[in-house]
Parts: structure tokens; C-alpha cells; sequence
């Protein structure tokens, strides 16, 4: 009976091995023609500051909207996009789309919050990157501090100095840098006194125990000191709860991303929402919201 059930086991197991090989295969194929056909879509997710939940900045993310399977999360595409490198065009397309809508922000409403974009390690090693981005920023001529790079720590496993030269020349054109997913990917912080960066983001599986687990809370606690000592920006991503938000401001945390405020939402809702009332802030009594 054990027998045929671990066989039974395995039969089923083989099966749904089979056919992730072939979704990926078929993801593959398409992610070629998806790109052709403009089918990737970008979703915002804010960043707030505790004063007043100040909306100061967000976060671009990346979707793929399929014909037939629907959206597709960028946790399923973006390997697959590294592996055979199409994150390269993929990226392009993504920095241009946020260059430009600042671009229209300042015109319209005479400010815009900064935006962050996701750099993967191939997109880092790519030799075009940094006059990719300098030309984009030429030709836009946006502020580039409103622009912002987030870079997560795995950047740095291979060839590292080729990384840090390439995130230090991008530093040079004025555009922000930031450290994502902080806590899970290399463990050596001897890279944080070599990079030129202005904000740590705190992993969401960090913030997802506290209040209550002290491994977390010590972390969190931690992390949060050395960049206040090092006169780096700290944010927290994954709020969910008002309970998390309470201990991270306790703990002198006062950037937020995160379920609590926001899912990623489209550009109509991120105007709807945050802008409209920018808008009359500003015209009434010229109180910028700082981007510094
Ligand atoms: P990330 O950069 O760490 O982005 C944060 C992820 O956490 C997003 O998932 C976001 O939707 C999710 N998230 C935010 N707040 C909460 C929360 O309160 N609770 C929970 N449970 N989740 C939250 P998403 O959009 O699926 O993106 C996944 C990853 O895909 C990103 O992780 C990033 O590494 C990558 N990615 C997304 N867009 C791009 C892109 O344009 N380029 C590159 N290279 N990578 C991208
Ligand atoms: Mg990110
Ligand atoms: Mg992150
Ligand atoms: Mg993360």
C-alpha cells in the first residue's frame, strides 16, 4: 500500500513538474512577443512619511498582462526575463515609461513624487545601462533625484566591483539609490560604506512578526539605528497592520510602504487619491512636499 501511494505520490508529482516546464516554456516564447505587443503594464505602490501619511514618493512595479492567463505577477516573469536576458529591453521600456510620466507630472502639476524602479543584476551588468539612463534623463530633463534605484543586496554576490562601479557612476547623474529586500540577500555589510546610498528598505518578512517576535523586533530595531547613524533613509515595506505601523514608529521609523495604505494601484487611482489634494495644498499655501 506504501508502495503504490509513494508511487502514486510521484506520479502526481511528476505531472505537476511537467507542467510548470512547459508553462515556462510557453512564458518563454511569449515574453518575446508580449514586449512587441506592449503588454507589460506598471502599477505604483506609495511611500508615505508619518506626518499626516504624506504621500511622498512610490514604488513601479511591473505586470504582465497576458491574453489568456490574466496578470501575471513579476515574481513568475522577471527570472525568466533574466535568464535569457529580454529584462534588458524589458527594463528600458520600464524606465522609460516612469521618465516620462514624471515628466508629465511636473507639467501638469508643477511637482512629482519621486519613483523608485526595480534594477535586477543582469539590467546592473548590462555595459548600455548608465547612458541608457543618461540619455532618458537628457531628454526628459526630469530632476534626477526624483528618480530612484532600488538595488537588492544579491547585486553584489557576483562580480562585485563591476556592480559598485556601475551603481557609483549612476549616483553621479543625481538619481537616488536604495537597498531592497534589506536583511535577506548577502550577508556581509562591509557594502554599505562602499555604495552611495541614501535609503535601506527593511524586508516585509521582517515586518511581518512584529510586535511579539524578538528576532524580528531586534532586527527591525537594529536596522533601523544603523541607518539613522549612518545617515541613511529607512523604510519599511509589507505594513500591513496599524500594530506594525505603531512599533515601527516607536522605533523611529517614519517611512512606510505597504497593504496598510496601498496595494501597487494604477495611475488613475494614485492621481485620484494623492494628487487632487497635493494639488490644493500646494496652491494654497506653496508647502512642497520635500523630496529630500
Ligand atoms: P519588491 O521590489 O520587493 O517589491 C515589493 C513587493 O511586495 C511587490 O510585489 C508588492 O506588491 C509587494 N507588497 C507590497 N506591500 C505589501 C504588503 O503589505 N503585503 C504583502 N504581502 N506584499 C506587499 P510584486 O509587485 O509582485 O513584485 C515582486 C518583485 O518583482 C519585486 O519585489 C521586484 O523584485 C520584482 N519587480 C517588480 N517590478 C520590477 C521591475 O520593473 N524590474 C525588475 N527588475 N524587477 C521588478
Ligand atoms: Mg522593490
Ligand atoms: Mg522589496
Ligand atoms: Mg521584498
Amino acid at each position: 500500500y506504501a508502495k503504490s501511494m509513494g508511487r502514486n505520490r510521484y506520479a502526481v508529482f511528476k505531472k505537476a513538474m511537467e507542467k510548470a516546464v512547459v508553462r515556462k516554456h510557453i512564458l518563454e516564447k511569449e515574453l518575446r512577443k508580449a514586449l512587441a505587443e506592449a503588454r507589460f503594464i506598471l502599477r505604483y505602490q506609495p511611500q508615505l512619511t508619518s506626518d499626516d501619511n504624506n504621500f511622498i514618493g512610490a514604488e513601479a512595479l511591473l505586470r504582465w498582462s497576458h491574453p489568456t492567463e490574466g496578470i501575471i505577477s513579476p515574481s513568475e516573469f522577471i527570472p525568466i526575463a533574466e535568464e535569457n536576458h529580454l529584462i534588458i529591453p524589458i527594463g528600458e521600456w520600464v524606465l522609460k515609461q516612469v521618465c516620462h510620466q514624471i515628466k508629465y507630472w511636473l507639467e501638469k502639476y508643477g511637482y512629482s513624487p519621486f519613483i523608485t524602479v526595480n534594477l535586477s543584476a543582469i539590467q546592473i551588468r548590462n555595459s548600455d545601462l548608465v547612458s541608457y539612463i543618461k540619455n532618458l534623463l537628457e531628454q526628459t530633463k526630469i530632476p534626477p533625484n526624483l528618480l530612484e534605484f532600488e538595488v537588492t543586496e544579491t547585486v553584489l554576490l557576483h562580480e562585485a566591483r563591476i556592480s559598485i562601479d556601475v551603481l557609483n557612476e549612476l549616483k553621479k547623474l543625481g538619481v537616488r539609490l536604495s537597498i531592497d529586500d534589506f536583511g535577506t540577500g548577502y550577508s556581509s555589510l562591509n557594502y554599505l560604506k562602499k555604495l552611495p546610498l541614501d535609503k535601506l528598505k527593511i524586508d516585509r518578512s521582517f515586518v511581518k512578526d512584529i510586535p511579539g517576535d524578538p528576532d524580528s523586533e531586534t532586527i527591525i530595531r537594529t536596522v533601523i539605528s544603523m541607518s539613522i547613524d549612518m545617515g541613511l533613509e529607512v523604510i519599511a515595506e509589507g505594513v500591513e497592520t496599524k500594530e506594525q505601523l505603531q512599533y515601527l514608529l516607536k522605533e523611529r521609523c517614519h517611512l512606510f510602504q505597504g497593504f496598510y495604505f496601498d496595494p501597487p494601484i494604477s495611475l488613475e487611482q494614485l492621481e485620484e487619491k494623492y494628487f487632487t489634494r497635493l494639488h490644493d495644498s500646494v496652491k494654497e499655501d506653496r508647502t512642497v512636499i520635500h523630496l529630500e
